[in-house]
């Protein structure tokens, strides 16, 4: 039987960084040093965002973006469907109500007109996620937010190098949100970073997440606010910017697998995640839709007895356990998704041939009873 296949493998290795990470331990310097302001001119740098607040996860970068623009209790808050779930715990947490938006089933992103069809003067936000990576559909869901005054939030959590006719995400909404857990392509860990081009929110956000702090009274800090601790260390931060060199690179290579993949799959039935036209799609994660012959739980389980391991595309946050009981408006192409997508192993040494014929033998075997 062959090696286990895992379904991801990050793009950072100790002898990357084991010389700088001397440096950090020696000088004492663990945080708030140069290599955090090195990774935030690099963050600006790549996406050409104008601000980078690092965050601890995308998670805070997220609840931050609802508070600098005051969403309250009594707002309500316009998310993508198709998303993991702190794209709505968030809008829970400030004590705001998640408006579940249903997806394209084609591209897995927030639907323009069922947007349009929910918006009503509560609605002071919408949380657009780029799905698995893509931003595909992200410029039209911008222009309804243009034309009714509501500022857009891009849960860009998966989407860091990937962009819309040639501009990158981290310049295309009023606030994006990134994750440097390790399950994303580019990892510190645990982390992410709001970019904005707006200097009014870059300066609240710092702020919030340094105690409240803002420039000096006399020798000491100012504290002008109160506020929290969202800092990254210098050993996160050095990961990070390590990443960001190599990232159109990754980006590219995992393209070439996942065209790969889907020459030899699409054929069997298997579709694969669509790309409006402009996208640059990072490939965070190669998802396709099952074949309606067979069930996607059987294939998971047949892949895993081979040794390769696969999960589910997403889920559908309107209907978990916890949003069904409170809310009961399960968007019906977010958990088809749910039920029928398969994330695959995509990175530079995944044998392509074994993956895809292994699921060739499963779906020759297996029909849906
Ligand atoms: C991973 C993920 C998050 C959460 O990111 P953390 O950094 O772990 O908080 C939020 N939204 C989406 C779409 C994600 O994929």
């Amino acid at each position: 039987m062959n090696e286990r296949i895992k379904l991801i493998k990050p793009y950072i290795s100790f002898n990357e960084v084991s010389t700088e990470l001397e440096e950090i331990f020696e000088s004492g310097q663990l945080t708030k040093g140069q290599h955090v302001a090195k990774f935030v001119k690099s963050l600006t740098d790549y996406t050409g965002g104008q601000y980078a607040v690092p965050m601890t996860s995308a998670t805070t970068a997220l609840t931050m973006c609802l508070k600098v623009l005051g969403i309250k209790k009594g707002d309500k808050v316009a998310i993508s469907d198709f998303s993991f779930p702190a794209t709505a715990n968030v809008v829970e947490d400030v004590e705001a109500t998640p408006i579940f938006i249903d997806v394209d089933k084609d591209t897995y992103n927030m639907s323009v007109d069922d947007l349009r069809s929910k918006i009503d003067d509560k609605v002071k936000a919408v949380i657009f996620v780029d799905a698995l990576g893509s931003p595909s559909g992200l410029d039209k869901i911008k222009a309804v937010c243009e034309e009714f005054g509501i500022p857009l939030i891009e849960d860009a959590a998966c989407a860091i190098g990937s962009s819309i006719d040639g501009v990158k995400v981290g310049n295309l909404a009023d606030l994006t949100c990134f994750s440097f857990h390790p399950r994303k392509l580019l990892t510190t860990g645990e982390g992410g970073a709001i970019l904005t081009n707006n200097a009014e929110y870059a300066t609240w956000l710092d702020m919030k997440a340094n105690h409240g702090a803002s420039g000096l009274r006399g020798k000491v800090f100012d504290f002008v606010d109160f506020g929290y601790n969202y800092r990254m260390s210098e050993i996160q931060a050095l990961m990070g910017w390590k990443q960001v060199q190599k990232l159109d690179g990754i980006t590219e290579r995992r393209n070439l697998i996942a065209n790969q993949y889907a020459e030899i799959l699409e054929p069997l039935g298997m579709k694969r995640q669509q790309i409006a036209a402009g996208v640059y799609h990072n490939i965070q994660s190669l998802i396709f839709t099952v074949p309606e012959t067979v069930q996607r739980d059987d294939l998971i389980d047949y892949l895993a007895k081979h040794n390769i391991e696969s999960t589910l595309g997403t889920y559908c946050l309107s209907g978990t356990t916890f949003y069904s009981n409170k809310y009961n408006t399960i968007q019906p192409n977010a958990q088809w998704l749910e039920n029928n997508t398969i994330t695959l192993p995509c990175y530079d040494d995944v044998d392509v041939q074994l993956v895809a014929n292994t699921i060739k033998q499963f779906l020759s075997q297996h029909a849906k009873t």
